[in-house]
């Protein structure tokens, strides 16, 4: 039996050894052979001469090394793709994922009849109020427009049985929300609670503007929903502008009487403008997004490694 430890890097110079020292002791602690795959994302400090080093130490020690910063979906991708366990984990390199989880995770998947054994924070403690309130209004958005569920303060830490494994690796798409995909594959999982850990050390990659992005992407990448509240407004502006046209000719016919009305009729040109332009951005993101799908572009690319695929 064989376990893949992925992890993602970008910048983690300081993480990666810490890190390492931590899943060590948990990994010797098993009965089973591991590997762990670090992927480094692009770094632009000496995360990858840290990892280097580390493998040069130990044979279980892989590494891919991206030609740039690619994302840590298509890290997380790339690992998958390199892992060759009978059972993957993925897990953060800042700790944020703890290391002395994955024993029990490992028993739960060996002895019960789960698939998946996934983690969830119960609490967003040491988070920024606000961007805890967007996350959760984010989570509610996205549920009720898309078919899949997605468990608010579930994070990428998660265990998975090869056939998990290999039916993500079939969504090849370029576009990757994980914890999308991660659901809408299926399985059985089990969810394991714990207190949210702030990072060991160093800054979260993640800006609030970036994350918003990264809402809008993983809405657009599972649910079209909004290609359908244009026509919505449509159908609603339409119906309404036909009762205030029988209206008008109504009351012209019954009181003669030509009312200015300027502002009213800027205010409502203005209105149908808004939301013209709104549902033609929204048209425009599917548009953008079936674009850069067409291109079919590698989701990541390799500048070193030392994993030789057989
Ligand atoms: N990461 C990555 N590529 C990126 C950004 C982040 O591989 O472009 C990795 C990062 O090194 C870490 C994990 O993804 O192991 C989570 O990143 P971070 O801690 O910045 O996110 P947060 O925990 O704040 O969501
Ligand atoms: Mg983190």
């Amino acid at each position: 039996m064989l376990l893949s430890v992925v992890v993602p890097c970008f910048n983690e110079e300081k993480s990666v050894i810490i890190f390492f020292d931590e899943i060590y002791k948990v990994l010797n602690g098993l009965d089973m052979d591991w590997e762990i795959i670090f992927i480094n994302d692009g770094s632009r400090d000496n995360t990858l001469a840290n990892i280097k080093d580390l493998s040069n130490k130990l044979k279980s020690i892989k590494y891919i090394s991206f030609s740039r910063n690619f994302g840590k979906e298509s890290a997380l991708y790339a690992g998958l793709k390199k892992s060759k366990g009978d059972y993957v984990v993925v897990i953060d390199v800042d700790l944020q994922d703890p290391p002395n989880l994955l024993p029990e995770m490992l028993k739960i998947i060996k002895t019960e009849d789960y698939d998946i054994v996934a983690t969830r924070r119960v609490s967003r403690k040491g988070e920024p109020v606000i961007r805890s309130l967007f996350a959760r209004s984010f989570y509610k958005l996205i549920n009720a427009l898309s078919e899949i569920n997605l468990v608010d303060g579930a994070r990428d830490y998660r265990l998975m049985t090869r056939p998990v494994v290999d039916s993500i690796l079939e969504l090849d798409e370029y576009n990757r929300f994980s914890k999308g995909l991660f659901e809408w594959v299926g399985f059985k999982t089990k969810w394991i609670e714990y207190e949210n850990v702030e990072r060991a050390v160093g800054e979260t990659s993640w800006s609030f503007w970036g994350l918003f992005r990264y809402s809008i992407d993983a809405i657009v990448s599972f649910s079209t929903i909004p290609l359908s509240i244009s026509t919505f407004f449509g159908v609603l502006f339409s119906l309404m502008s036909f009762i205030l046209i029988l209206f008008i000719i109504i009351k012209n016919i019954l009181y003669n009487n030509p009312v200015p009305g300027w502002p009213s009729t800027i205010c409502i040109i203005l209105l149908i403008g808004g939301i013209q332009l709104f549902s033609i951005g929204i048209l425009g993101k599917y548009l953008e997004k079936t674009y850069i799908e067409t291109k079919n572009r590698p989701i990541f690319i390799i500048k070193e490694t030392n994993i030789d695929d057989e």
